[in-house]
């Protein structure tokens, strides 16, 4: 007799598996398999984590740092991440509103959890992040969609966000420096669109993982700084993956008003309990060594300025590619919408026959683009730009 498949989930059964990791999955085996591949898809620094950082790490490993830590985070990490708030932004925040999780993803997930119930509706811009709709799905609640594309920067406006609000909107996410575009909001720009969602009394999520990774001088702005209102709805997610090239290590930070910090510590302490113990302590090594940690980030941001100028130029080059010059995180997103091929089949065709991974910008809730990250070596950019130049002219013919 045989037995019928264990049935799953509604979750389960609905959840869109993260298709960036499912790009650089393939780009990876492909790679291990010995072929030739051009990798733009993976969304993490290609740098390794600075020293100081891991020996923090590895002093507490030795003096038996193994233990659970306090669900929230170790306190002098919590305590040093509302210092940095304060310097960077003169924000009055206590350690009580900091909440240490495992991976800015999860500490994104807790957020949603916090503020929104089955049936709220939450406003995502598009082209997002991949995985706030599939979180706030998850959480029961309903992503509503609001388009911006290159002709306006990858930008809301504020009419944009009025438009989207019903009376069942709980939640606006916002993400500047944008991944996957790169775009920045400008601090007038945010402020407009801040006091929309006041107006309504939405809560913000604020998804400032990006805040440190800028180019041609542009300022960073977080809805937190611009009236006590705007801190009492807003909630920053943020963490250590992207500025210290960090992504292993799994650290969001969450700083939110103390009746949402405690909340979100009370899922954590139901789903995951604290973000690992000894990798905290290299988290704080990163806030402390500030001279050690400049540095590191400076190089960092150097090799990611000098490849993204080089990628938006050699892209622009390209017939039938447009490309806007975005001024944070480290991606840039081409249209390719006049080779008429939906940007999935784009995608693949592209890793078949030239063996360039990018991922289709339909995964962002965007068609007819594409996302290419530049946190990959200068040859790499340079030879898979030459390729992605054959593919396109291969189309045209
Ligand atoms: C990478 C990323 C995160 C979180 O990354 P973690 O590695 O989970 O800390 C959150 N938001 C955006 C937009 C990202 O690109």
């Amino acid at each position: 007799m045989s037995q019928a498949p264990a049935p799953l989930s509604t979750w389960a059964r609905h959840i869109a598996p993260s298709p960036t990791l499912a790009v650089d999955a393939k780009a990876k085996a492909l790679l291990a398999a010995g072929e030739d591949v051009c990798g733009f898809a993976a969304g993490e620094p290609d740098f390794d984590t600075p020293a100081h950082i891991k020996e923090a790490c590895i002093a507490a490993l030795l003096a038996g740092k193994t233990k659970y830590a306090p669900t929230p985070g170790i306190e002098p990490l919590r305590q040093a991440i509302a210092e940095k708030y304060a310097a960077d932004h003169g924000m009055k925040i206590s350690p009580a509103q900091v909440i240490v999780s495992p991976g800015g993803k999860f500490s994104c997930y807790l957020a949603i959890l916090a503020t929104c119930s089955p049936g709220d509706e939450v406003i995502i811009p598009a082209p997002y992040w991949v995985s706030y709709p599939e979180m706030v799905k998850l959480a029961g609640a309903v992503p509503r969609f609001v388009l911006a594309g290159d002709t306006t920067g990858f930008r809301l406006t504020p009419a944009m966000v009025e438009a989207a609000i019903t009376p069942r909107t709980r939640l606006l996410i916002l993400n500047s420096p944008s991944n996957p575009t790169g775009a920045v909001y400008s601090r007038a720009e945010l402020e407009a669109i801040v006091a929309v969602a006041l107006k309504h009394n939405l809560y913000i999520l604020s998804d400032e993982i990006y805040e440190h990774l800028l180019y041609d001088g542009v300022a960073f702005a977080s809805p937190a700084t611009f009236s006590a209102e705007a801190a009492a709805r807003t909630i920053i997610v943020s963490g250590f993956s992207k500025t210290y090239a960090m992504t292993g290590w799994r650290l969001g930070t969450t700083v939110a008003p103390a009746p949402l910090a405690k909340a979100i510590a009370e899922l954590q302490s139901q789903i995951s309990s604290n973000a690992t113990t000894f990798a905290q302590y290299g988290a704080l090594a990163a806030l402390k060594e500030k001279e050690k940690t400049a540095t590191a980030l400076a190089t960092m941001l150097v090799a990611f300025d000098r490849r993204r100028k080089f990628l938006h130029a050699a892209l622009n080059q390209i017939p039938g590619v447009t490309c806007q010059l975005a001024q944070g995180a480290f991606y840039l997103f081409p249209n390719i919408s006049s080779f008429g091929l939906k940007s999935d089949e784009f995608c693949t065709r592209l890793l078949d026959e030239q063996k360039v991974a990018a991922v289709h910008g339909s995964a962002f809730g965007a068609e007819g683009y594409l996302r290419l990250s530049y946190a990959t070596s200068d040859e790499i950019i340079a030879k898979g730009a030459a390729r992605l130049a054959v593919f396109c002219a291969g189309l045209r013919k």
